[in-house]
């Protein structure tokens, strides 16, 4: 049996089972990042001493006949924007390149606190801007159905360590897409929670008022016991919801009968790709055979959502990476001849083409003169889009659409033309600027074999309703069962 090819659920029974051990377990995955990670390069970091460390502590856990909990003994991988205590975490930036943070984010401090093993961190787009993870300082990461081909991003590495079984799942972050559009590039579930559903604390900050951490998992059952583990109130971050959490493991009850699927009419637009478009379809039939109800809605103000986006995050990027000075944090430049000098090498030298390009972008929206042109404008068009999902939720329960405009694209191809790169987020960045939850899962491949991804799309704090659709029509049907060739 090939243990890295296992979803969680089938691990923990192997484990309760004790028909492999989490040491085992954890040899394998190891062994296969070493055969396969030189090619799709998913990893920045690797911490397999600790890992197999706290492998041990399982087993012994487990000797004892101590009941564990349901991650203890699986093995993940953290985008490298998430600040694991004592291992390098490094956005992909040449600036915070050798930052090796004192303390765990609570995502991390909870998944800890089941045992779950860290195997390492995932490449990424530099500060998570961007939609390949080509922004990465590092290395590019392939995709694992095609190793010319990006794994979307800005979690590229996250979706792309899950895809090739280089990890049981993993956890990535979401500003406008970036758990979603890799999830559906790299054929696996990606799930960005409501705003406020995860806590943020240790998640180096993009956009502060979009950015949430989700799972990428090999199928749903797994995505509702990662998002479990995670979600929840954080006194640590005033924007945590303090709301009960529900059981997730028991929405999943296979009966959809009776849901309304919202399909908004302004998504299926010119510019989608046919292959894309019908695989979109034809998921929302099988959702009809099921017993969802298609329910006509709109969403108007789609057309202005990536202008929207794109004065709101980078304004917020703009305030939030004023803090890489070369004083407190990451790189300095050498021999700088004074103080301002030093500060403007050490950026100069230390950011990357987007990260500067979005600086300038976010300081000049919030610059006196242009705030009521731009930053105000954006935040009124924010809550007309936030609006139009309030209308769109009074006749459905979930709305469906394609989770990206195409199947994934070449390295180089949008690298030149930064607006092509920003449109392939077009489905799901007003999911950001509302709020609200999304889910991608696989509903087929095209002609050449590269993935395609479904968007489900919920009311805020009603994971449970997307996490149970998205599990009935994986039930129906098998995308999840195709490999990838690596
Ligand atoms: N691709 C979008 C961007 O470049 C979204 C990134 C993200 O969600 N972190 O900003």
């Amino acid at each position: 049996m090939d243990l890295t090819r296992l979803t969680i659920h089938e691990i923990q029974q192997l484990l309760a089972r004790r028909e492999v051990s989490a040491t085992e377990l954890v040899r394998s995955v190891l062994d296969r990042i070493g055969r396969v990670d030189g090619q799709v390069k998913a990893y920045t970091t690797l911490t397999e001493e600790t890992a197999l460390e706290q492998a041990e502590t399982v087993d012994r856990l487990r000797a004892t006949g101590t009941p564990l909990p349901p991650l203890a003994g699986i093995p993940l991988a953290i985008k490298d924007v998430i600040c694991t205590q004592g291992v390098r975490t490094t956005c992909a930036s040449k600036i915070l390149e050798p930052y090796v943070p004192p303390y765990d984010a609570t995502v991390i401090r909870r998944l800890k606190a089941q045992e779950a093993i860290l195997l390492g961190k995932t490449n990424m787009d530099e500060f998570a801007m961007g939609s390949s993870t080509e922004n990465s300082a590092f290395f590019q990461t392939r995709n694992p159905w095609a190793l010319d081909y990006v794994p979307g991003g800005s979690s590229g590495g996250s979706a792309a360590a899950v895809a090739a079984d280089l990890c049981a799942a993993s956890l990535g972050t979401d500003t406008g897409g970036s758990i979603r559009q890799p999830a559906s590039f790299c054929g696996i579930a990606g799930l960005k929670p409501t705003y406020g559903r995860v806590s943020r604390y240790g998640l180096v900050a993009f956009a502060s008022s979009l950015d949430q951490i989700g799972p990428f998992t090999k199928d749903i059952r797994d995505c509702a016991t990662m998002l479990q583990a995670i979600a929840g109130h954080d006194p640590h971050d005033s924007t945590s919801a303090d709301l009960p959490v529900p059981d997730y493991g028991a929405a999943l009850t296979g009966d959809v009968r009776g849901v309304r699927i919202g399909i908004p009419d302004d998504y299926f637009v010119e510019g989608m790709d046919p292959e894309v478009e019908s695989a979109v379809w034809t998921a929302i039939r099988t959702l009809e055979e099921l017993g969802g109800k298609q329910e006509k809605v709109s969403l108007p103000h789609t057309p202005y959502a990536i202008a929207t986006y794109y004065l709101v995050a980078t304004a917020e990027a703009s305030s939030n990476l004023a803090r890489y000075d070369g004083v407190r944090y990451g790189y300095r430049t050498s021999k700088p001849a004074d103080l301002l000098e030093m500060y403007q090498r050490s950026r100069r030298e230390g950011f990357g083409p987007e990260v500067k390009r979005r600086i300038m972008l976010g300081t000049y929206a919030l610059s006196a003169g242009y705030y009521d042109a731009y930053y105000l404008k954006a935040q009124k068009v924010r809550t007309l889009i936030r609006r139009d999902f309030e209308r769109a939720f009074e006749t459905c329960e979930v709305i469906v659409t394609p989770t990206s405009p195409t199947p994934p694209f070449k390295f180089g191809e949008k690298m030149d033309d930064p607006l092509q790169m920003y449109l392939s987020d077009i489905f799901t960045i007003s999911v950001n600027l509302a709020g609200l939850p999304g889910i991608s899962i696989p509903c087929g491949f095209t002609k050449a074999g590269l993935p395609i991804g479904l968007q489900l799309i919920g009311k805020p704090f009603d994971e449970a309703t997307i996490l149970k659709v998205a599990h009935a029509y994986e039930q129906a049907t098998d995308w999840r069962r195709r490999t990838p060739p690596v």
